[in-house]
């Protein structure tokens, strides 16, 4: 096979003809890997990704948004290392063991107060699925049959499994299956930048949480949960809301009796500057939170979904009442996905992670608001170690590049030369960014970054 590639990669031809040969890589057209093979990655340290000649690019999106602490951390090695060699895995129902509970004990420490249990699983999809079959089956337990529906964001995203996709917005890449779908209400998204009500940064009230409660009001009594990412809705094209919204949408979930699932999946894990990202709406109560991604570090796979006594007592009867909660996972609570996650919350404490990102984070917000003057720049987004530019073909009238023109991808593309994973959602080009990232190595970034946009 030959490759017109043009790009001057550094190919082991053999390994990727094999590649190409047996794989069906995820979200990929293959007949892209015509013009652009996979690129072969052979180890990783700190930020850089190392391919087969030893050359490094910038993990610029963590890993698909789950590495916190950097690659080949000693710390999360060892305590993988140490775990493999006293239990690898084990059924999690009728047998238990420490760090699930360790980790279980810990994670209700640090998310809100009212999170009382946490249930295992084994990816952000699989986290979601249960926090949505929780609340569908309490409402059913105490005898609120009619609650069936969730309400969701129209750019929101919680996954690709089935029951995730429902509660998902309406896009490309799930349109498709939407007979599959079962419907969910749709809430319009807080898009700051396409103001759903028209308002802007001045005049802003959160009017967006009125067509929220609009729903409510109409639809409340037959529905189970509003499922939101908070703060960042991250595949929607890292869409950063203001806290007030969150806190809105907190208070009409008690307001109309219905739970409130808070998706960290993206968010977690320090990422926005905080813990979680509802740590920026103090005081509210989610009735469920989903974690994965960040949880491990990015080192293995591991998912969780907190809830409170109130929702686990509604479950909990004699076997004969059939309150019990069928859903499991096999690889749930796996003993070496914990341990590391355990050495990543132990990375936290020990380093600091949060108190010295504070400064980090500054740097990037100051460096992002220089993209703003870039002719492409339509708008400049940022929270924590993340940042976003939506690209517009023209500033004033906000007009997005076409679906067929692939700016995006262009980008990347340009971005791969200059040794930048800038993978764009639509026409959002974006930063996120291990915790642990450099100043210098920042800078770089940055200034390559803007390089990029402008040529
Ligand atoms: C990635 C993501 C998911 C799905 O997680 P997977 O591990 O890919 O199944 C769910 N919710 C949010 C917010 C995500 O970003």
């Amino acid at each position: 096979m030959e490759f017109k590639t043009g790009l001057g990669w550094n190919l082991k031809t053999s390994l990727i003809e094999k590649d190409l040969k047996y794989i069906w890589h995820p979200f990929t057209q293959m007949k892209d890997c015509e013009e652009l093979p996979p690129i072969l990655i052979e180890r990783a340290k700190g930020l850089k990704l190392y391919d087969d000649k030893g050359d490094f690019y910038y993990d610029t999106i963590s890993s698909w948004w789950c590495n916190v602490h950097g690659h080949n951390h000693p710390r999360i090695k060892k305590a993988i290392k140490t775990q493999i060699d006293s239990l690898e895995h084990v059924l999690f129902a009728g047998f238990t063991h420490k760090p699930a509970i360790e980790l279980a004990e810990r994670l209700t420490s640090i998310t809100p107060k009212n999170l009382t249990r946490v249930f295992f699983s084994d990816n952000g999809s699989t986290a979601v699925e249960t926090a949505l079959k929780m609340s569908f089956q309490y409402w059913q337990n105490t005898g609120e049959k009619k609650k069936t529906k969730f309400i969701s964001l129209d750019r929101g995203y919680h996954g690709d499994t089935i029951g995730a996709m429902s509660v998902s917005g309406v896009s490309m890449f799930n349109e498709v299956f939407s007979p599959l779908l079962f419907r969910s209400f749709k809430a319009p998204s807080p898009y700051c930048y396409r103001c759903p009500v028209g308002k802007n940064s001045h005049t802003c009230d959160i009017e967006c949480a009125g067509q929220l409660e609009n729903i409510l009001r109409k639809k409340s009594k037959e529905t189970a949960a509003i499922i939101l990412e908070p703060l960042v809705m991250a595949s929607g094209g890292m869409i950063i809301y203001p806290a007030a919204y969150l806190k809105a949408a907190a208070a009409l979930a008690k307001r109309y009796n219905v739970h409130l699932i808070l998706d960290e999946v993206a968010t977690g894990f320090g990422r926005t500057g905080e813990m979680f990202a509802c740590d920026y709406a103090k005081g509210i109560e989610p009735d469920f939170i989903c974690l994965s991604k960040g949880i491990t570090s990015g080192y293995l796979p591991l998912g969780a979904t907190l809830t409170t006594e109130s929702v686990y007592n509604a479950f909990y009867n004699d076997y004969i009442k059939k309150k019990t909660f069928y859903h499991g996972h096999t690889y749930t609570a796996n003993p070496i996905s914990i341990a590391a996650a355990l050495a990543s919350l132990d990375i936290f404490e020990e380093e600091n992670t949060l108190e010295k990102m504070k400064d980090l984070a500054e740097l990037f917000h100051k460096g992002l608001e220089e993209f703003r003057s870039l002719p492409v720049a339509g708008d400049v987004r940022y929270i924590g170690m993340i940042g976003a530019i939506e690209l517009v073909k023209d500033k004033k009238r906000k007009t997005p590049f076409g679906f067929e023109e692939r700016k995006g991808f262009e980008i990347y593309k340009r971005g791969l030369k200059k040794r930048l994973i800038l993978r764009p959602l639509g026409n959002v080009i974006y930063l996120f960014l291990p915790l642990c990232a450099k100043k210098r190595e920042l800078a770089c970034i940055l200034d390559t970054t803007r390089q990029t946009l402008a040529s």
